[in-house]
């Protein structure tokens, strides 16, 4: 069993399940190994049995090392049975099926992978610094911390092995969570003529924000945001006209957009009816497709695959949203094994060619970065 497949398996059987995520003993497991080959390590908890690892090898005067990362915690398995063993790791059919399997422990595997075979190289060279992070999957809470800390290093570019099948992508859209409030008048409910009903503002805001037009808001790679209206709570009682109602809006956000006067768009699509409060925000992340070094993985995936890749970019967001600001604002591309469309699946699996695949990638990535 080649290495980068047999580690896969491995992290899958971590229970990692976040909340509470209980990363340590993954996050150990890889630090074990890489130490073994010759890393340094540093470990920063999140929580208690929550680390955070940062490693690390080479290093010189001649510039900054080249950084991947990867989360090792997964989402929860759904309420919709499982055929496979959610944390067996079993192979059928050429994939690993397992929470985790494409988001994301296989691209973990991967980079770890190419990073031991290469270690006994990398003495000397730019060298390569690998950032593991706790607790991605509910707000990039592990990335955060470590930037907040300032315990990460200056990097001179970042691969973050997220579910791609393989594709790099240049950057993501990012979070603007919004909750909405429209306040009305509240009378009995067999007189609604003497009230004002809030929840009839809320429900023709959150109309109003499906239809609302972000044509002029579009990326050339990333497309227009998107708005989603996750929840909305009205009303106390069934005989009463509803004096205040609530939504919950996920707005993914691309390069550009101003937020405020975002705010005050959508405060005029619901009719001036609801008042809007930003509940999180975190920025998109985009590179320059024409940036060199981009321009170097286009040329590493075409060498392993094959076939010329097509630069895209992702909708959900990814650690580097914390992690490019905080290392110094290089390049950063997102690519990794799993399949994209398995990510937080019933059965979620990856394919193994693709995890060799991935691990060539990245060993040709490093070889080229670090001088070989
Ligand atoms: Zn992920």
């Amino acid at each position: 069993m080649p290495p980068a497949i047999q580690l896969t398996q491995e992290l899958v059987r971590f229970e990692t399940i976040n909340p509470p995520g209980n990363e340590t003993p993954c996050a150990r497991h890889l630090g074990g190994i890489l130490e073994a080959a010759g890393f340094k390590t540093r470990y920063i908890p999140l929580g208690a049995n929550r680390d955070n690892l940062i490693a690390w090898t080479g290093g010189n005067a001649s510039g900054l090392p080249l950084c991947f990362s990867g989360h090792t915690d997964v989402v929860p398995l759904g309420t919709a049975p499982w055929t496979a063993a959610p944390f067996g790791g079993d192979i059928a059919d050429g994939k690993i099926y397992g929470r985790g399997s494409s988001d994301m422990k296989s691209g973990v595997a991967a980079f770890v992978s190419a990073c031991v075979t290469l270690a006994p190289r990398l003495e000397g060279t730019r060298g390569v610094v690998l950032v593991i992070s706790a607790g991605e999957e509910r707000g990039c809470e592990g990335a955060n911390l470590l930037a907040r800390q300032g315990a990460l290093p200056k990097t001179g570019a970042i691969v973050v092995a997220e579910p791609t099948a393989n594709q790099p992508l240049a950057g993501h859209k990012g979070v603007f969570w919004l909750e909405g409030t429209a306040r009305g008048v509240t009378a009995h409910g067999s007189m609604p003529e003497q009230g004002e009903n809030a929840v009839y503002k809320a429900a023709r805001a959150a109309l109003a924000l499906e239809a609302f037009d972000f044509s002029e808001d579009a990326h050339p790679v990333l497309g227009r945001p998107t708005v989603n209206v996750g929840w909305m709570r009205g009303g106390l009682n069934v005989n009463s006209v509803p004096d205040e109602a609530r939504l919950g809006m996920d707005v993914r956000l691309v390069p550009g957009v101003d937020r405020e006067r975002l705010i005050e768009r959508f405060r005029q699509a619901a009719g001036g009816a609801v008042a809007f409060e930003v509940l999180a925000t975190s920025d998109a992340v985009w590179t320059d497709p024409g940036d060199p070094w981009v321009q170097d993985v286009m040329s590493a995936v075409q060498s392993v695959t094959g076939a010329a890749p097509k630069i895209g970019g992702a909708s959900y967001f990814t650690d580097a949203a914390a992690l490019k600001p905080a290392m110094g604002n290089p390049p950063a591309i997102i690519l990794g094994p799993g399949e994209p469309s398995m990510a937080h699946q019933t059965d979620e699996w990856c394919s193994i060619d693709r995890i060799e695949e991935a691990e060539a990638i990245f060993s040709e990535l490093i070889v080229r970065w670090c001088g070989l």
